[in-house]
């Protein structure tokens, strides 16, 4: 996705251990019109596939699903990293390793929300080692719901976790793949690949 590849190329800064840091429009500061943007990429890939809901990870996958979920008219439910006074049992959860913190959090969904009868699309800021996405699936697995595909703001394609996700068998659909941040430099994939 053009616009994305030149807000990341504009206002991406790389930190040491491989990590982009987008803050100022996706991870801390939220641009709206770039998000409604890449919500609408991700609703126009998905709209054939009967989606009943988005289902991310808080707190920087709730921007791009929100859109993606006005998009297709659906709602969007996100996990919760830490258990809550109101969210404390009839919870789907699952162990998830953070790349970035470098400490494993349960994350966690209520019951009500997620359901055998559902088709979600999951939808995440950033795939790295794959973690996040494979806890979003063992949550719909534990759920029995239909997973239709996993949409990816920024994938870091040198790292492993395209290659975990794509053993699941399930579309992935990536709007920037980072091919390498060597020297502080960001380089991209090539050509975008839509599956
Ligand atoms: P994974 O589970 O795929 O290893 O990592 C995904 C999660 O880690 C994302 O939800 C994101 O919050 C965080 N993450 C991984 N790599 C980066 C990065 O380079 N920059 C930022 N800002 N977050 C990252």
């Amino acid at each position: 996705m053009k616009l994305l590849e030149e807000h990341i190329r504009k206002h991406g800064t790389v930190l040491s251990g491989n990590v982009l840091k987008v803050d100022t429009f996706l991870n801390h500061q939220i641009d709206p019109a770039l998000m409604q943007a890449v919500g609408n990429e991700f609703a126009d890939r998905f709209k054939e596939a009967g989606i009943t809901k988005i289902v991310t990870i808080e707190s920087s996958g709730i921007a791009p699903a929100v859109f993606a979920g006005l998009a297709l008219g659906v709602p969007v439910v996100f996990a919760r990293k830490k258990k809550s006074l109101t969210l404390t049992d009839n919870l789907y959860t699952s162990s998830v390793y953070s790349f970035t913190k470098q400490e494993t959090n349960d994350i966690s969904i209520s019951k009500n929300f997620l359901a055998s009868t559902d088709t979600i699309l999951l939808i995440d800021d950033f795939l790295a080692n794959g973690q996040a996405v494979l806890g979003l699936l063992e949550i719909a697995e534990q759920a029995g719901a239909e997973v239709a595909g996993i949409g990816i703001v920024i994938e870091k394609s040198f790292q492993q976790g395209r290659a975990l996700l794509e053993k699941t068998g399930f579309p992935i659909y990536s709007l920037a793949r980072v091919a390498s941040l060597d020297n502080e430099q960001i380089r991209f994939v090539e050509e975008e690949v839509a599956r």
